[in-house]
């Protein structure tokens, strides 16, 4: 019988993911995904979805490792099955190129994607202003199918959505045993996060069938991402900008950057243009506390703050929330409810 209520605030990658593993894995619960956004309309649905990451300064290396093998398997084995072009989850490969050596020429996810090594030569050949480069298979997840497809699982799972903003946790004590803020950039708001900010992207879609590799500068600034129906061209990464209009200005500097590593753009038409806010952090929030809401103290589970990484780490950290529920339903008097 379900007796632990639990509700999953936010309906991005982060939500979706951490609503589908808690469902899955604790029959007990009843969960409930609140959100004021959903799919096509949240950050996550923008991003190009590209499977690799940077390092945050301080959480443990051990646990971003784990982060990213989770996420990378669980994307990898949908990849390799039949729900591939229903959950928009496809392999992807290409290549990072750098106009000087980086310090961290290995970084620590090379050894969970495929094939990582090196570019010759050869390969560095097409891409004059660069000196060195890294070439490797991984994963392309377009959260626009995958988000529904993750819906659908939940449902399934016998989740429920609804569609609600929420002030004030306090709202949601008197409904909920244990609340799950995946809100990203909202959590300023939420939980009154001074540390969340935005980070502005504007990205093209352009229409590029005879492009079948990634390409990606190292700057982060730069990239080109063949995906199942277009190719994402972009992009900009701008601090504390929270415009979520395009930008003719960045457009025009997307197409030039991107057709000065690819010619060939410059003959692609351009398809739509998007805006999104990552919502950036020193390090993302995975954790719990208990927070005192009308006389009650219920357990509140964190899981945001992915910044430019949401896509590659949100089964990760979902995964962590998992073992977090695990902990609040051990040590919290609600067990009595079990
Ligand atoms: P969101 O997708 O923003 O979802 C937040 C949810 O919370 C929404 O449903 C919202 O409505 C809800 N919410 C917020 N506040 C409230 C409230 N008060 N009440 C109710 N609901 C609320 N990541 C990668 O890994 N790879 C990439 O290649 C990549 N490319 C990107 C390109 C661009 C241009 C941008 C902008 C981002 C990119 N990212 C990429 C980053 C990625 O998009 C984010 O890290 C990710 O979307 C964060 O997911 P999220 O679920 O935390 O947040």
């Amino acid at each position: 019988m379900k007796s632990v209520k639990v509700v999953v605030v936010g309906a991005g990658v982060v939500g979706f993911s951490t609503a589908v593993c808690i469902a899955e894995a604790f029959p007990c619960c009843f969960v409930t995904l609140l959100a004021e956004k959903f799919s096509p309309d949240t950050t996550s649905d923008g991003a190009a979805g590209i499977l690799f990451a940077a390092e945050f300064p301080d959480i443990p290396l051990v646990r971003q490792r784990r982060w990213f093998k989770d996420s990378f398997d669980h994307l990898l084995a949908i990849a390799q099955s039949q729900y591939s072009p229903e959950a928009g989850v496809m392999l992807s490969s290409g290549w990072q190129i750098f106009k000087k050596i980086p310090d961290d020429w290995k970084p620590f996810w090379s050894e969970f994607v495929i094939g990582f090594r090196l570019m010759t030569d050869r390969e560095l050949k097409r891409f004059p202003d660069h000196k060195f480069g890294q070439a490797f298979t991984t994963i392309k997840c377009e959260c626009l199918s995958y988000l529904p497809w993750l819906q659908k699982r939940f449902r399934k799972a016998g989740g429920q959505v609804q569609q609600r903003k929420v002030n004030s946790l306090q709202e949601l004590s008197d409904s909920y045993d244990i609340i799950v803020n995946c809100s990203g950039l909202g959590s300023k708001g939420l939980v009154g996060d001074t540390e969340v900010y935005p980070v502005r992207g504007q990205v093209l879609k352009v229409e590029a069938p005879w492009l079948q590799h990634f390409i990606r500068d190292g700057d982060g600034k730069t990239y080109i991402y063949p995906g199942m129906h277009s190719v994402t061209v972009g992009g900009t990464r701008q601090e504390g900008d929270w415009r979520l209009q395009g930008d003719e200005e960045d457009t025009k500097g997307i197409l030039a950057r991107c057709s000065r590593l690819e010619p060939s753009l410059s003959k692609a038409k351009v398809l739509s243009e998007w805006v999104g806010l990552r919502p950036c952090r020193r390090n993302p929030r995975v954790e719990w506390e208990l927070v005192q809401l009308q006389g009650r103290r219920v357990p509140v589970i964190h899981n945001y703050g992915h910044g430019g990484w949401g896509v590659t780490l949100a089964w990760g950290t979902a995964l962590d929330t998992v073992g977090l529920v695990r902990q609040c339903l051990q040590e919290m008097p609600l067990q009595a409810k079990l």
